[in-house]
């Protein structure tokens, strides 16, 4: 089922696409699809949409085309929004759908132009530590990973299942979420705990959010005209999942998610750190199994499980507001701010020397509060400062927000893991067919 195209077709697809050729990302959530059609030239969208709630009563489909030059390769589609609402009961129909509306523009999966589909996958355990090419053997190693990410990998093995049924010739790439951390090093990814076990039941730190580690550690070291390799980097991904890394020299060194997405900063809905007694304690004190306390401390806590939200921007607002809601939410922000110090303090020991501390995602690019709050008062010790004006800016494109005198530079960069996954696929699939595989 999961064969792939001849070498032939490879470097017939690449040839016809030449600098023009497109990739489709998908990203499998546990009940979404989100996609993109980039054009590799210029990275540019040609259409990207979502499909939400699949699984529940009615699913929504939202499909956005934007400007095409149609005429010479037949591509009809015109500029503009599609949404439809219909109940789709797994991914592989939601997929289906959102092949048709693709197709419908002339765009679809048997377009001569898309070069590949690039998956993002959630976790690649310690065998996939580069893009993969998807076959058979991939298949069943990312079945095999299931038990790392029960919520994930199952949902994204059925976006490449689902791919490959509808153009098995088309190559189509795996791109791990965990692999950008495959190069911390043993003392920082091995936990403390008796080494047979934890090796027998691949109990170790693998890290999440890799491919934003990734773009966003490259781009900062861009900002600062500094080639990445010598450029150091702390990278606070801040949505409604959040991870640190360190980066030094391009390389990831330590990241704050471990086993699984759970441990690390204060999250939208996960607790992140806490002592792994708390589990014992519940179990024994509150009667709860396993996935009452998985559930607690991965959907009713962080953010949510403190003040109720895990929105920062109604956190904000109730701050703003006042009276006792206001403290309690007041409380889950100081509670998330001294997280995310203590790991910035710490990456700081870790690299020694930093060059830039860069703030992305849903949290990090837009909340000027958050950044101003997150590095207070460290520009004696650690010479980390945020200029007022320049935090206070809003803008969407990448940019410095430290003063010019300050020795660490700090720096908001939207992250664009899609484009990132794109252009890993890309560059995987092109480098095939022009060695000829
Ligand atoms: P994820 O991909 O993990 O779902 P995102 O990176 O999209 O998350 O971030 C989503 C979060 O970003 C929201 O839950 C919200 O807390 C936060 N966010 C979005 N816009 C703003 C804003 N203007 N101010 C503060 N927080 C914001």
């Amino acid at each position: 089922m999961a064969e792939q195209g001849s070498d032939a077709d490879a470097d017939a697809r690449a040839g016809q696409a030449g600098r023009a050729g497109r990739v489709l990302v998908l990203n499998s959530g546990s009940s979404s699809v989100k996609y993109q059609l980039i054009d590799m030239a210029d990275g540019s969208r040609r259409a990207a949409g979502l499909v939400e709630r699949i699984g529940e009563r009615t699913s929504r489909l939202v499909h956005t085309v934007h400007t095409v030059h149609g005429g010479a390769d037949g591509e009809s589609a015109r500029p503009g929004r599609r949404e439809t609402e219909q109940r789709f009961p797994g991914h592989g129909a939601a997929l289906k759908a959102v092949a048709a509306e693709l197709a419908a523009d002339g765009m679809g999966l048997d377009s001569p132009r898309l070069v590949a589909i690039g998956h993002r996958v959630v976790h690649g355990g310690t065998r996939f530590t580069d893009p993969t090419l998807i076959d058979d053997e991939v298949l069943a190693e990312i079945e095999r990973l299931v038990p790392l990410a029960p919520l994930h990998n199952p949902a994204n093995l059925t976006g490449i299942r689902t791919a490959l049924d509808l153009n098995p010739g088309l190559p189509q790439v795996a791109v791990f979420d965990t692999a950008f951390h495959a190069t911390m090093p043993e003392h920082a990814w091995r936990y403390a705990v008796d080494t047979a076990t934890a090796d027998r039941y691949g109990l170790r730190r693998y890290g999440f959010h890799g491919t934003s580690h990734a773009f966003v550690s490259r781009r900062t070291a861009g900002l600062l005209g500094r080639e990445p390799g010598e450029t150091n980097v702390i990278v606070l991904h801040l949505g409604n999942g959040a991870s640190a890394s360190a980066v030094a020299g391009g390389r990831c060194v330590e990241t704050s998610m471990g086993l699984t997405p759970l441990e690390g900063l204060v999250m939208g809905t996960r607790s992140g750190d806490l002592d792994p007694a708390v589990v014992f304690h519940l179990a024994r004190v509150a009667g709860m199994d396993t996935e009452e306390i998985d559930t607690l401390l991965n959907t009713r806590s962080g953010l949510a499980g403190l003040c109720g939200d895990n929105d920062m921007r109604e956190i904000r607002r109730r701050i703003t507001a006042g009276g006792p809601d206001g403290e309690r939410a007041r409380l889950a922000f100081d509670i998330y701010i001294h997280r995310l110090r203590k790991y910035i303090g710490a990456y700081t020991a870790v690299l020694g020397r930093v060059d830039a501390i860069a703030f992305t995602a849903g949290v990090g690019e837009n909340d000027p509060e958050v950044r101003r709050a997150a590095v207070a008062g460290l520009e004696q010790t650690l010479g980390v400062a945020v200029d007022t004006e320049r935090n206070a800016e809003s803008a969407t494109r990448a940019r410095l927000i430290s003063p010019e005198y300050a020795r660490v530079a700090v720096a908001v960069v939207p992250t664009d893991e899609e484009l990132e996954i794109a252009a890993q696929t890309y560059q995987l699939v092109t480098r095939q067919s022009s060695s000829g595989r």
